[in-house]
C-alpha cells in the first residue's frame, strides 16, 4: 500500500482513522488496519491489485454520510478514501456534460456547473460532503428526483477499477450507444460491491435563474397527501415537494434554535419549490390557492428565505440525530398505500418498542418518506423488521434511495425474489469472485437464504 499510494497516504493511528469507522449516525462503528487514500486511478488500482494479492477486503468510502451503515469497515476491512480523487474537467458546453472524478463533492459539482451557466440534477442536505463517487454508488435522490430523476438518469458513462485492478473505462459522453450490457448502469447503486468508482460523465441540466419557494401547512394528512399530486398536474415548474409533520418541525426549531414558521400548530407541512428561467411566483400562486385544506402559507420572498424554509424540512436529519443514533428506514411506498402507512407505522413502532419515537419526513413526490426512529438500541432489529415488514405487505420498497447497506441486508428477500437475489449473486461472483469488495452490503450472506421470503 505504502508503495502504491505512499508513506503519506496510508493512515493506521486509530485516532486520526476513528471518523472514518463510523458511519455519519453514530450507529454502525467498525475498524481498520489502514485508511488508504489513493491520489490517481492507476493507485486504485495499485491498491486493489495488492489487496486481491493478499485477500484483503476492501470498503470504498466517499464523503461517509451514506445512511445504511455501507461506507464503514464492520469487519476489520482496508478503507479506501477516495477524496483525493478530486479533479473536475471544464464542463463540455457543446454536449451539456461534466466529467467529475469520484472524490468531488455535490456542491463543488453545483458551483462548478452553475458558473458555466448550467446545472446538476442531484441534490441532497450532504451536498458539501457527499461525492460523485459515492452518489453513483448508491444511486442517490435527493430534493430534485421529481424533475430530474435519480443520480443513475444523469450518468452518462463511469471509469471504475475491478476488484482485481483492471480499469473499465467508458467516459466519452454518447448520449446514445447500445452496444450490450450497460455497465456503467450497473455500478449505479451497486454500493462498492462490484468496482470502485474513479470516475464519472455526468448529465448537466438547464439552470432555472428564478427559484420561489413556499411551506404550506394542512390540517389533515390526507389534504396534505392530495395536494402533492395537485401541485405536480398544475405546476410546470415544480421542482421539489417535501413533506414534514408537526412534531419534526418542533424537533428541528428547538434542537437547531429555529423561529417557528407559523403562530399556530398544525398537522402537516409541504414544502414546494418552483423553479424556472422567468419568475414563476404567480403561477405558484395560483397553484397553492387552488389546493385544498390548506390552513397557511408561508412564502420565501429572497434567497436567504427560501434557504430558511428548506433548513426547517433538510434539519430533520441533524436534529433527529442529536437524540442518539437513529434507525433510518428510507422507504417508498405506491401513492395510493401513503396516507395508510403514515397512519399506521407510528402505532406498529411503539407496539414493537414501546417508548421508541417515531419520525416521518421525505420526498413527498416520489412516495419516499424516511422513517427516523429514535429511543431503540443500536443492534435491537425489532422496530427494522416491523418497518420493512409494514413496507413490503403495501407493495412499496425497503430502499427509496439510500440503498441496503448493511442495515437492511437481512430484509432484501421480502422486495425481491431468489432469482433476482440469485443473479445479483452470479453478478457479484462474476466481478469479484472472492468477495473482496464491501463484502458486508447489500448481498444477504448465504446462510440468510429465504429468511424471510
Ligand atoms: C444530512 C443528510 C442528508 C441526506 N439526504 C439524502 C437524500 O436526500 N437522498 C439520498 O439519496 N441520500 C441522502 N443522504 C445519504 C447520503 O448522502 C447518500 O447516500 C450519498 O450518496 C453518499 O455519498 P458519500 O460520498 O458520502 O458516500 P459514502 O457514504 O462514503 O458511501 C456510500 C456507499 O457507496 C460506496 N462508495 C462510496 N464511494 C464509492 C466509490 N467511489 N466507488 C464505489 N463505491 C463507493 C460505499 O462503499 C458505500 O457503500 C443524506 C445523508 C445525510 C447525512
Amino acid at each position: 500500500m505504502r508503495t502504491a499510494v505512499g508513506d503519506a497516504h496510508v493512515l493506521t493511528d486509530p485516532d486520526v482513522v476513528a471518523g472514518q469507522v463510523q458511519d455519519w449516525t453514530g450507529r454502525y462503528v467498525g475498524s481498520t488496519p489502514a485508511v488508504v487514500r489513493p491520489g490517481s486511478v492507476d493507485e486504485v488500482a495499485a491498491v486493489l491489485r495488492s489487496c486481491a494479492d493478499a485477500r484483503v477486503p476492501v470498503v470504498p468510502q466517499g464523503g461517509n454520510t451514506g445512511l445504511v451503515g455501507g461506507s464503514v469497515p464492520l469487519h476489520g476491512e482496508v478503507v479506501l478514501d477516495l477524496r483525493r480523487l478530486d479533479r473536475l474537467d471544464p464542463v463540455d458546453a457543446l454536449a451539456g456534460q461534466v466529467t467529475a472524478q469520484a472524490g468531488v463533492t455535490i456542491a463543488r459539482l453545483h458551483e462548478h456547473a452553475r458558473a458555466a451557466g448550467w446545472d446538476y440534477g442531484v441534490d441532497l442536505a450532504a451536498r458539501d460532503t457527499a461525492t460523485v463517487g459515492g452518489t453513483v454508488a448508491t444511486n442517490a435522490g435527493g430534493v430534485h428526483v421529481l424533475r430530474y430523476g435519480s443520480t443513475r438518469r444523469q450518468v452518462i458513462g463511469v471509469e471504475a477499477v475491478l476488484a482485481d485492478g483492471r480499469v473499465l473505462r467508458r467516459l466519452d459522453g454518447l448520449e446514445k450507444d447500445n452496444t450490450g450490457y450497460d455497465l456503467s448502469g450497473l455500478l449505479c447503486g451497486s454500493e462498492g460491491t462490484l468496482a470502485v468508482i474513479t470516475a464519472a460523465r455526468l448529465r448537466l441540466v438547464a439552470r432555472p435563474t428564478h427559484v420561489i419557494v413556499a411551506l404550506v401547512a394542512f390540517d389533515d394528512v390526507d389534504a396534505a397527501l392530495a395536494s402533492v399530486a395537485e401541485l405536480r398536474r398544475g405546476l410546470d415548474t415544480l421542482r421539489a415537494v417535501e413533506l414534514f409533520f408537526q412534531d419534526g418541525l418542533d424537533l428541528v426549531c428547538d434542537r437547531l434554535g429555529l423561529a417557528r414558521p407559523f403562530a399556530g400548530r398544525h398537522v402537516a407541512f409541504v414544502l414546494v419549490e418552483a423553479a424556472a428561467r422567468t419568475d414563476p411566483t404567480a403561477e405558484l400562486s395560483d397553484a397553492i390557492a387552488a389546493l385544498r385544506g390548506v390552513s397557511d402559507v408561508a412564502v420565501a420572498a429572497d434567497t436567504r428565505a427560501a434557504r430558511q424554509l428548506w433548513r426547517y424540512r433538510e434539519g430533520h436529519t441533524e436534529a433527529i440525530n442529536l437524540l442518539g443514533a437513529p434507525h433510518k428506514l428510507d422507504v417508498t411506498l405506491p401513492a395510493a398505500e401513503l396516507s395508510a402507512f403514515v397512519r399506521e407505522v407510528r402505532e406498529r413502532v411503539t407496539a414493537a418498542v414501546p417508548g421508541a419515537l417515531t419520525w416521518l419526513f421525505g420526498h413527498a413526490a416520489d412516495g419516499n418518506v424516511h422513517v427516523n426512529v429514535t429511543g431503540v438500541a443500536p443492534d435491537d432489529d425489532r422496530v427494522t423488521d416491523v418497518v420493512l415488514q409494514l413496507v413490503a405487505r403495501r407493495h412499496g420498497s425497503i430502499s427509496a434511495e439510500h440503498g441496503i447497506g448493511t442495515a437492511k441486508r437481512a430484509w432484501l428477500s421480502l422486495v425481491r425474489t431468489q432469482t433476482e437475489i440469485d443473479t445479483y449473486r452470479a453478478i457479484k461472483h462474476a466481478l469479484d469472485p472472492n468477495q473482496l469488495l464491501n463484502p458486508n452490503v447489500l448481498i444477504p450472506s448465504e446462510n440468510a437464504r429465504g429468511l424471510h421470503g
